[in-house]
């Protein structure tokens, strides 16, 4: 494979880049994208690859799945929001390889070289093992992901509506979502409030005393990283909303619209025509990559072990940051949270150490500003550094951070005004049913065309965790 020349090496828009260092940055989520910030228009030639062209703000994935925001509210173009800075070019395309020898990555078949390396690829889904579980209860890590809960809910909600059999339909009307951190909790919460209000006037045959959400999970409480006092209050808001809560139950097995448990009760079966998986993350696959390639060390959940200024042992021009790292070099020796804010924090403080390389910088310090997680309309629960907050004030905490960190001025405009009308009104005004592969049939639809019918997925022996990928289409 010839090696390829960066683009600027070959047409340089000023002179004096040619002698700037290149930084390559895999990934524009939360840290990737605070890096390019930090490095725009500054004395280095930066490379964003990514193999979406948007920066994707997760936390609101669970609006997208419940009909409150569309696709577009929660995601923003890569290059509107850094492709301008006259030092960063953005290109699309999955890195498959590095070769750190080469000081080189791998993708769309071409050869780039860097400088700097600075891995931010996130994390993905895991099913512990059991992948066939994937396409009966779709995860929430990606666009697709969301749509696809959408669609499986609001079907069944259509086909409810049509059915005489009441055991059919409490059947139809029947979710369970399993993991119950933050996540699963704001999918759970906003998924019985769309079935017990927002659709009430809207499906005229459903029996809204027959909706039903089930959340489901090993631990003791909901929201287990949080005080206790706040799981408490979140799980009283849950089950007051209608949500009812398993927990202490292992998911043992999944089948089309069935969940096996094995929890305090004994073995016990939940059925469900909607089931949604919030449970296992792990590490997105270049770590595993990396590990394979430098001998460099990963946690059990495929994250790559950082020194403290995040390069990886023997390579400091090589560093991971986000939801790819495990960064222990904390006060108490425990790895940061896989977390939005870490990500941004860590993505800032290396942009600076690159900038700075022959100066002083001071070492990495998490400021931890806490997390939250929003229960149901006007109901979340804060957990700020000691600082206990729940209800209305939780909530507009939630929606004044939420709207802070929302990277682009339009969607943060675009969301308020959204839930402002969701708040006066009820109503949703994204529940649209979109990407059924039988409406694509016939249909040039380029990529995706491929994926229609899909290779089988090899099952992974039992125990055996495969690699997570954040981008995974579903198979169903
Ligand atoms: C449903 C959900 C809710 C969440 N809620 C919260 C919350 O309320 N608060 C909070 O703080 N955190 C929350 N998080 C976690 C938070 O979103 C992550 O910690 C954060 O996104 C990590 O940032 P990152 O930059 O490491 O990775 P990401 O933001 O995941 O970005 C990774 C990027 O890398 C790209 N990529 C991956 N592999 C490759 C490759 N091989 N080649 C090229 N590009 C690649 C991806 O396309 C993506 O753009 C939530 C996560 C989820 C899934």
């Amino acid at each position: 494979m010839a090696p390829e020349r960066f683009f600027l090496e070959l047409d340089p828009p000023s002179e004096a880049m040619r002698e700037w260092p290149h930084v390559v940055i895999v990934g524009g989520g939360f840290a990737g994208l605070k890096v390019c910030h930090a490095l725009a228009r500054k004395p280095v030639r930066v490379t964003l690859i990514d193999k979406r062209n948007f920066n994707l703000f997760q936390p609101l994935l669970y609006q997208v799945a419940s009909g409150l925001v569309s696709e577009a509210d929660v995601a923003s173009p890569l290059r509107q929001m850094v492709g301008q800075a006259p030092n960063i070019q953005i290109l699309l395309g999955e890195v498959v390889d590095i070769d750190p020898a080469a000081k080189e990555v791998v993708f769309n078949d071409h050869r780039y070289g860097y400088d700097h390396l600075i891995l931010a690829s996130g994390s993905g889904s895991t099913y512990f093992g059991h992948e066939e579980w994937r396409p009966l209860a779709p995860p929430m890590k990606i666009l697709e992901h969301a749509d696809e809960i959408r669609r499986r809910l609001l079907m069944a909600l259509e086909e409810a509506e049509q059915t005489r059999d009441p055991e059919r339909r409490r059947f139809l009307q029947s979710v369970v979502v399993v993991g119950a951190g933050p996540a699963g909790c704001e999918l759970a919460g906003s998924l019985i409030e769309l079935m017990h209000r927002a659709i009430r006037r809207d499906f005229k045959q459903l029996d809204h005393h027959l909706c039903r959400v089930v959340l489901v999970d090993a631990v003791e409480r909901v929201l287990p990283t949080m005080h206790p006092k706040l799981s408490a209050a979140a799980a009283g808001h849950l089950e007051r909303a209608g949500v009812t809560l398993v927990m202490r139950s292992m998911v043992k097995g999944i089948a089309p619209g069935r969940v096996a448990l094995d929890g305090p009760e004994g073995h016990r079966e939940l059925q469900a025509a909607t089931i949604c998986w919030t449970a296992g993350v792990r590490a997105s696959r270049l770590g595993a990559l990396l590990a394979e390639r430098t001998g460099a060390p990963v946690d059990r959940g495929g994250r790559l072990l950082v020194e403290p200024d995040f390069s990886i042992p023997g390579h400091p021009e090589i560093r991971a940051v986000g939801d790819l790292c495990a960064y222990l070099h904390t006060a108490d020796g425990r790895p940061l949270p896989g977390m939005a804010g870490p990500a941004v924090q860590m993505g800032a403080w290396v942009a600076a150490s690159i900038l700075n390389q022959n100066g002083s910088l001071a070492p990495f310090r998490f400021t931890d500003l806490g997390s939250m997680a929003v229960i149901g309309p006007f109901y979340a629960v804060a957990d700020l550094r000691g600082l206990h907050v729940s209800g209305l004030a939780g909530w507009v905490l939630w929606a004044l951070a939420h709207l802070a960190f929302i990277p682009d001025t339009e969607n943060r405009i675009t969301l308020f005004t959204k839930w402002m009308w969701q708040i006066a009104t009820r109503q949703r005004t994204a529940l649209l049913i979109t990407g059924r592969p039988d409406q694509h049939l016939g249909v040039d639809v380029g990529l995706y065309r491929a994926q229609l019918h899909p290779p089988e997925p090899a099952a992974a022996p039992a125990g055996e965790v495969e690699p997570a990928d954040n981008d995974l289409p579903l198979a169903a």
